[in-house]
């Protein structure tokens, strides 16, 4: 298994194997740029088929904090950490204290935080071994109670607004009074930016696997309920995908009727084809990275240090970094995708030292 020939190889600065036999704990930390910052990313617990899988997710989803930051102007770089596990078996103690310690190691050039398989528990465990951890402390006890303890608000308010700015850009419409928009995933993030929808005047419907999701969103909020597989094919203005990634595929894309998608999933393309495939269709896509940055911004301040306003002020950046990238990509002719990326990479460079 080579890594600096691997494909998903990108300049990473770092990547660390992890082993503690007593534990068992077996993980890679990759460390991908840290000129803006240290490299702030989660930690995954995944049980991962093969090493090969892990260290390519790793690697992958380490440069994709540095995209991810660098675009929403934070003073962060990009990592990620991945520990070969079932959330649901393996997570002991011993365990996250053997990573905390292997992040120790690293001096605060990896700044871990919390990701799928893992959260506030497992980030206090580390923490008693490391200062370099976010989210291990109950943020219900900052700034008298008034923040909610996880990013997930911060995140979909950052998609509201990127939803709002992409209606703007596709429909020419100024509000989103009467917009239909068709949520997947009524979770953390997806049912608060159902709230928010509704809120302005939106008419949503929702999926979701997990039916008390449904039905809380069905019951507080009026949303019009559907089965999984239907929610590509209705008859919506928005597809806002606030599920799992890959969701965008030749297959999906078949069904998909909407103009607009804008959510807040991850790595909502199953291949970097699907953008131009979008793009030809007509479809505006709101890169995943640059609408979803709420969560990363949230987290970056409880490190930095910043008010509830300052946070706020900063989320509502992402409103016009989409716009400038919808006016590039349809002055140039080049997906969305494409532009988020390039002007990632732009923002990298401008802002990084200059002996990097
Ligand atoms: P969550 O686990 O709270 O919610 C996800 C929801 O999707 C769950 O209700 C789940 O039942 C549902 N779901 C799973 N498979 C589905 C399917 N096939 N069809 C319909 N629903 C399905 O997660 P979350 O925190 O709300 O995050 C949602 C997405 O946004 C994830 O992709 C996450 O990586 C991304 N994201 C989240 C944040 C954040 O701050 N939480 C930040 C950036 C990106």
């Amino acid at each position: 298994m080579s890594v600096f020939t691997h494909p998903d190889f990108d300049d990473h600065e770092q990547v660390v194997f992890c082993h503690d036999k007593a534990s068992g704990l077996k993980a890679i930390i990759a460390i991908h740029d840290t000129r803006l910052g240290p490299a702030l990313g989660g930690c995954r617990m995944y049980p991962y088929a093969s090493d090969a899988d892990a260290l390519r997710d790793v690697l992958r989803l380490a440069r994709g904090m540095t995209y991810k930051s660098a675009l929403a102007e934070l003073p962060l770089g990009g990592g990620k950490a991945v520990i070969v596990g079932d959330p649901h078996r393996d997570k002991t103690p011993a365990l996250f204290h053997a990573m905390g310690d292997f992040v120790d190691s690293l001096g605060g050039r990896y700044v871990t935080a919390a990701d799928s398989g893992t959260g506030v528990p497992e980030m206090q465990l580390m923490a008693q071994r490391t200062h370099h951890v976010c989210g291990a402390i109950a943020r219900d006890a900052l700034e008298g109670g008034t923040r909610s303890g996880d990013p997930s608000p911060s995140t979909a308010y950052g998609v509201f607004l990127g939803l709002r700015e992409a209606v703007h850009h596709r429909l020419g419409r100024d509000d989103l009074a009467g917009v239909r928009v068709a949520i997947q995933g009524v979770g953390h993030v997806g049912y608060d930016l159902a709230r928010h929808l509704v809120n302005a005047g939106a008419e949503v419907c929702v999926s979701d696997v997990h039916a008390p999701n449904v039905q809380r969103a069905a019951d507080e909020l009026g949303a019009r309920v559907v089965a999984p597989e239907d929610i590509y094919g209705q008859a919506v203005e928005v597809f806002a995908p606030c599920a799992m990634g890959g969701i965008l595929n030749p297959d999906t894309l078949e069904a998909l009727r909407a103009p607009v998608v804008a959510g807040a999933a991850n790595n909502q393309l199953a291949s970097p084809e699907i953008g131009a495939e979008l793009q030809r269709r007509g479809c505006l896509y709101a890169p995943d990275y640059a609408i979803n940055a709420g969560g990363i911004i949230d987290v970056c301040y409880e490190r930095i240090g910043g008010s509830a306003a300052q946070i706020r002020a900063h989320v509502e950046r992402i409103g016009p970094t989409l716009q400038q990238i919808f006016q590039r990509a349809e002055a140039e002719g080049v997906p969305t995708s494409v532009i988020a990326d390039r002007l990632a990479r732009e923002r990298l460079a401008t802002r990084a030292p200059a002996h990097a």
